[in-house]
C-alpha cells in the first residue's frame, strides 16, 4: 500500500498562504449578511460538487471494474499486484506461528498457538510499540535490527501454551505495508518508502533478506514463510474464520483492497503454475482516479502533496486526508465568508491541524449548543466559533465524510461486480464476505454507515428485479426432465443446483408452504403427481404470482398433450421448451394469457 506522509507535505499552496491583505481592505465594506450568504454559497457549492447520487456511484463502480480488468492484462488501469498467496487458511492449521506487522505508525509482533478446527486459537501473546521517529530515517540494518530484537524478546518469553514442537523451525508471517514488487510468496523488493519513512539502503533490496540477516545477528533461527501487505493479511486472517471471505479492504491512514482471482483471469501471470488455480491480487485501488466527484479543495490538497496527481481515490476516501480537506474548506469560509469573525484564525493555515479523528469527535457531539465542537475547534486550532459557525463546520465534515464513505462503498461494489462477471455462475447465489480493517472504518460510525448505505443502494438497484433465475422440472427420483437457466452457470454448478433443489423440495413436508429459501434466493415449487416444478426468484419477489405461473405452464402442457404425463415431456422435449419460451423469455414473464399462448403454439404447429 502506498500512503503519503503527513510530515512531508509542502507549505500550503499560494491561494491559502497569507492572503490577509486582500481581505482586510474588503472587510470594512461588507455587512454581516453578505458574509453569511458567502459561507452558505460555498457550502451549497461544496455539497453539489461532492454529491454521490446513484448514477455517480454506479459510474465509479463500473470504472473500478474496468480498471481492475485492464490492470490484470497489462500496463494501464490499476497496478493489480500479484501477491503470490495461492492458498488460504482452512482453519485446520496447527502449531506455533509468529506474525510481524510493520505499518505506518506501529510495529506489532505476535505469536499464536493454533489448535485446528476444534480448538482454533489456543493461546496468543502480543507486543506493540510505536516506531521511534529516529528509526524512520535510520539505516536499513538499524530498522531491521529493531524488528528482529522485538521478535527475539517475544520468542524468549516463557509460556507453556506457546511452545514450538521439537525439531520445528519458527515460521513467520511478515506484514509489510509499503510498495513491494513480489516475485514469490517469501521475497519482495522494496520499491520505495512511503508514510514518512526514509530508511537508507533498503530501496531496491529484498526485505525478507534484510530481516533474515538481522535475525541471524540476533541469533534467531526462524524462517519467513510469507511476505504480505496489510490488505492481503486481512483477507487471509478473515478466511481462517470464514471460508466465504473473498475480498479485503483497508480503510486506515491509507486504503487498499485485495481479492481472490482465478489464475487464468490474470493475463500478466501467463505460464504461472499454481496448485489452487487462484491467487490474491492486491488492487492498489488508492491509485484509482476515474469519475470521482472532486472539488477545488481536493485539487489544492493534491497539488500541495508529495505525490501530486497520484493516489487520488486514497486522497478522497482515506483517514489521512479527510481532516485536511475540511480544513481547506473552513479556511476558504473563514476568508471569504468570515465564518469565524472578521479575521482568519491563524492556526487554520497549518496543514493537517485537523485530523480525521477530530471530524469524528465533532460529529459525535449531540449537545444542544454544540459545546464539544466549539472546544475541539478551540483546542486544535484556536478557533473561536458561534453556534451557527459550529453547525456549518458539522455540515462540512458530514459532506466530506459522506462522499468518502459512499465512494469506498462504490469501490467495493466495483470489485464484486468484476468477480461476478467473471465467475460464470460459480458465485451465483453464494454468500460473499468482505473483510474490512483499519482505524478509519473501525472508529468512525458515520463513515461506516455511509459506506454500507452506498453498497446497499448499488446492489439493490441492480437489474435483477422480477427476474426468474431458473426453472426446473424434476421427478421424485431426482431426474431433471427440463431445466432452463436465465443466469449463466457452468455445467458443474448446474448439477449442484439441481441436486440441491431436488433435495429441498422432495424432502419438504407437504403441510409447509410452497416457498423455500435457496442460497440467497428462494424457490417456488409445486408438485403435480410425481413431478416437481420449481422456479428460483429473488427473496423479495411475489410468491403467489409465480405459483400461478407454474400452474399456467402445467395447464398449457396439459392442453397440448391432453393429459400430460412424464413421458410426454421426455419424448417431446423440444416442444416443451418452445411452450416455455412463449411465456418466459430472458427470465421475464412475457405472456400470461393461456388463450394467446395456445393460439400461437397452434400457428407454430402449422409451420412445421
Ligand atoms: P495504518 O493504515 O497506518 O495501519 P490504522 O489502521 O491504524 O492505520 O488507522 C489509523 C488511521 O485511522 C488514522 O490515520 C486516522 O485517520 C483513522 N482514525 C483513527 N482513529 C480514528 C477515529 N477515532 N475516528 C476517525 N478516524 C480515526
Ligand atoms: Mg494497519
Amino acid at each position: 500500500m502506498s500512503v503519503i506522509a503527513v510530515g512531508s507535505f509542502l507549505p500550503p499552496p499560494p491561494p491559502y498562504r497569507r492572503i490577509k491583505p486582500r481581505f482586510t481592505t474588503m472587510v470594512s465594506l461588507r455587512s454581516d449578511a453578505v458574509s453569511v450568504a458567502e459561507t452558505s454559497s460555498i457550502l451549497r457549492k461544496l455539497k453539489e460538487e461532492c454529491a454521490t447520487p446513484l448514477p455517480v456511484l454506479r459510474q465509479v463502480a463500473d470504472a473500478m471494474s474496468a480498471d481492475m480488468r485492464a490492470g490484470l492484462a497489462a500496463a494501464h488501469g490499476l497496478p493489480m499486484i500479484p501477491s503470490f498467496v495461492e492458498d488460504l487458511p482452512t482453519g485446520n492449521e496447527k502449531g506455533l506461528f509468529y506474525a510481524l506487522d510493520l505499518g505506518g505508525t506501529n510495529f506489532r509482533v505476535l505469536r499464536v498457538q493454533l489448535g485446528g478446527k476444534d480448538e482454533r486459537v489456543v493461546a496468543t501473546d502480543f507486543d506493540q510499540v510505536s516506531i521511534p521517529p529516529q528509526l524512520m530515517s535510520a539505516t536499513c540494518e538499524e530498522l531491521f535490527d529493531f524488528i528482529a530484537l522485538g521478535l527475539a524478546k517475544l520468542a524468549a518469553k516463557d509460556d507453556d501454551r506457546l511452545n514450538l514442537s521439537p525439531g520445528k523451525k519458527g515460521e513467520i508471517g511478515f506484514t509489510f505495508s509499503f510498495p513491494v514488487r513480489q516475485t514469490s510468496i517469501d521475497s519482495g523488493i522494496l520499491v520505495k518508502w512511503t508514510k514518512g519513512f526514509a530508511v537508507s539502503g533498503a530501496a531496491g533490496r529484498d526485505v525478507v533478506a534484510c530481516l533474515n540477516e538481522a535475525m541471524e545477528r540476533q541469533g534467531l533461527d526462524m524462517r519467513v514463510s510469507a511476505l504480505v501487505n496489510d490488505a492481503v493479511a486481512t483477507l487471509a486472517g478473515a478466511e481462517y474464520w470464514d471460508n466465504d471471505v473473498a475480498v479485503a479492504i483497508i480503510l486506515g491512514t491509507g486504503t487498499n483492497a485485495c481479492y481472490v482471482e482465478q489464475i487464468d483471469a490474470i493475463p500478466k501471470l501467463q505460464g504461472h503454475v499454481s496448485s489452487s488455480g487462484k491467487m490474491i491480487i492486491s488492487t492498489e485501488w488508492g491509485a484509482f482516479s476515474k469519475r470521482l466527484p472532486l472539488t477545488e479543495f481536493d485539487r489544492a490538497m493534491d497539488a500541495a502533496s508529495i505525490n501530486p496527481g497520484e493516489q487520488i481515490f486514497e486522497k478522497t476516501i482515506s483517514g489521512m486526508y479527510l481532516g485536511e480537506i475540511v480544513r481547506l474548506v473552513l479556511l476558504e469560509m473563514a476568508a471569504t465568508g468570515e465564518l469565524f469573525g472578521k479575521s482568519i484564525p491563524e492556526n487554520l493555515y497549518t496543514p493537517f491541524i485537523l485530523g480525521t479523528p477530530d471530524l469524528c469527535a465533532m460529529q459525535q457531539d449531540n449537545s444542544g449548543d454544540l459545546q464539544g465542537v466549539g472546544s475541539l475547534l478551540y483546542d486544535k486550532a484556536r478557533v473561536e466559533s458561534t453556534f451557527s459557525a459550529r453547525k456549518t463546520v458539522l455540515e462540512v465534515c458530514d459532506t466530506i465524510v459522506k462522499r468518502g464513505g459512499s465512494l469506498a462503498g462504490a469501490g467495493i461494489v466495483g470489485i464484486l461486480q468484476k468477480m461476478e462477471e467473471d465467475s460464470k455462475g460459480v458465485i451465483f447465489g453464494k454468500r460473499t464476505v468482505v473483510a474490512i480493517d483499519g482505524g478509519l472504518y473501525e472508529n468512525y460510525p458515520q463513515y461506516r454507515t455511509y459506506m454500507q448505505d452506498s453498497v446497499k443502494e448499488l446492489i439493490g438497484s441492480e437489474k435483477s428485479n422480477n427476474l426468474i433465475r431458473f426453472i426446473l422440472l424434476q421427478n421424485r427420483q431426482g431426474k431433471t426432465r427440463l431445466a432452463k437457466y436465465y443466469v449463466p452457470l457452468e455445467d458443474s454448478e448446474k448439477h449442484k443446483v439441481e441436486y440441491e433443489v431436488h433435495r429441498l423440495v422432495v424432502n419438504r413436508d407437504p403441510k409447509y408452504t410452497n416457498f423455500v429459501e435457496f442460497r440467497t434466493h428462494k424457490v417456488i415449487y409445486r408438485r403435480y403427481a410425481g413431478l416437481f416444478f420449481s422456479l428460483c426468484v429473488d427473496i423479495t419477489d411475489n410468491e403467489l404470482a409465480y405459483l400461478e405461473c407454474i400452474h399456467l405452464f402445467v395447464e398449457i402442457l396439459d392442453h397440448f398433450f391432453s393429459n400430460v404425463c412424464e413421458l410426454d415431456l421426455v419424448f417431446n422435449f423440444h416442444k416443451v421448451y418452445l411452450i416455455l419460451d412463449e411465456f418466459i423469455l430472458a427470465g421475464e414473464l412475457q405472456e400470461t394469457s393461456k388463450k394467446a399462448i395456445i393460439e400461437r403454439m397452434g400457428e407454430l404447429e402449422k409451420l412445421e
